[in-house]
């Protein structure tokens, strides 16, 4: 098919980047939202709102495209299954249901040799109690968790507290003394056919992403590890698009992989500066059949992630030409949420 109208679920930053990328090449994208300001309605050619479960809405959505992809991991099976039937869905909805709940996402990471931080499957308080061994550690919601969002660090059996909601499923991860956090964004054509990004260093405050560069400043064994895992992950899930990994690497210098994105990633923003195909245009690429172009670093570069009132400051400011101010047009400034990023490249 030649030019694809393709249909993006999810209307905030990354659909809108995603938009931009497509328009760029001559894809014409749909966005289906359940937020009636998302940023991405901005950006697309049209802009579709309603809940996710609301029939009649996500058959409009079908209607008007040929493909369907998404840029947030939390959009129930069954929806994408049933969108599926009818338009092909890229990532597949299967990857993206063993991605979305931490503990089958990280049993799948372990069951092909992937090292991950030791984890327990937590159901309810008594087994809370039951696994001292995995404090100090972080309880982390089995679903719905981003920015950490969903998060207890727990130190000791002290901090066990009746906050915790236990009408949620958890699991409970040991505690790692970070050295540093890298991330491996890949974008998989077909069978043995990608494009892989170097490793990106990523900064987080509040467990909410600050900086990302290029280089990253660590071995060559942790490069090769990385990507090889990567390389590992997108093949055995037979993954269509573009994915990202993010890893941890302790003061041992192990490596440990975090969370899989079965999506662009925030890391990956400064992709559209730093090389010739960003992360977007290789995902809307991969998922429209298109052809795939051998992904070049052109300049290094580092992203700041503009949180909060961060954005006003930037929203007035001048900008040198090495200098890309991308502002998400949020409605309304939040607290702790991502409203922008920079990204300044090294000339
Ligand atoms: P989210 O889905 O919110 O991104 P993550 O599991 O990636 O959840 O956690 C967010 C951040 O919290 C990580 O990038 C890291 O900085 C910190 N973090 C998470 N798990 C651990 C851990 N087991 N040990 C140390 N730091 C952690
Ligand atoms: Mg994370």
């Amino acid at each position: 098919m030649k030019n694809p109208i393709l249909g993006i679920i999810g209307g905030g930053q990354l659909g809108s980047l995603l938009s931009v990328a497509a328009k760029k090449i001559g894809i014409k994208t749909v966005i289906l939202s359940d937020d009636e300001n998302a940023p991405a309605k901005n950006f697309t050619d049209k802009f579709i709102y309603g809940k996710y479960d609301n029939k009649s809405i996500t058959q409009e959505f079908i209607d008007s495209v040929d493909l369907v992809t998404y840029e947030f991991e939390n959009i129930p099976f069954n929806i994408l299954q049933s969108i599926n039937n009818e338009k092909t869905v890229l990532p597949k909805p299967e990857i993206n249901n063993l991605i979305q709940n931490r503990l089958t996402e990280k049993n799948f990471l372990n069951d092909i040799n992937i090292q991950t931080t030791q984890y327990v499957s937590i159901k309810h308080i008594d087994e809370l109690k039951e696994n001292e061994n995995f404090f100090p550690g972080l309880l982390k919601t089995t679903t719905l968790g981003y920015d950490g969002k969903g998060q207890y660090k727990l130190n000791s059996k002290r901090d066990i507290s009746n906050e915790i909601d236990f009408s949620k499923e958890y699991i409970l991860e040991k505690f790692i003394n970070l050295k540093k956090e890298i991330s491996v964004i890949i974008t998989r054509f077909g069978n043995q056919k990608y494009e892989i990004y170097e490793p990106i260093e990523n900064v987080h405050e509040d467990q909410i992403l600050k900086h990302s560069k290029i280089p990253a400043d660590v071995s060559k064994e942790i490069i090769i590890k990385s990507t090889e895992w990567s390389k590992k992950i997108v093949e055995d899930l037979d993954y269509i698009g573009t994915l990202c990994v993010e890893f941890f690497i302790d003061k041992n210098d192990n490596l440990y992989a975090n969370e899989i994105a079965p999506r662009v990633h925030n890391s990956g923003h400064l992709t559209i500066n730093s090389h010739n195909i960003s992360q977007f245009e290789n995902h809307v690429r991969a998922v429209c059949g298109l052809e795939k172009i051998k992904t070049k670093k052109i300049y290094n570069a580092k992203m700041i992630n503009l949180i909060g009132d961060d954005i006003l400051i930037y929203r007035d400011k001048k900008f040198s030409e090495n200098e890309f101010f991308f502002d998400y047009l949020k409605k309304d400034i939040k607290n702790k949420r991502k409203m922008g990023h920079v990204t300044i490249i090294e000339k």
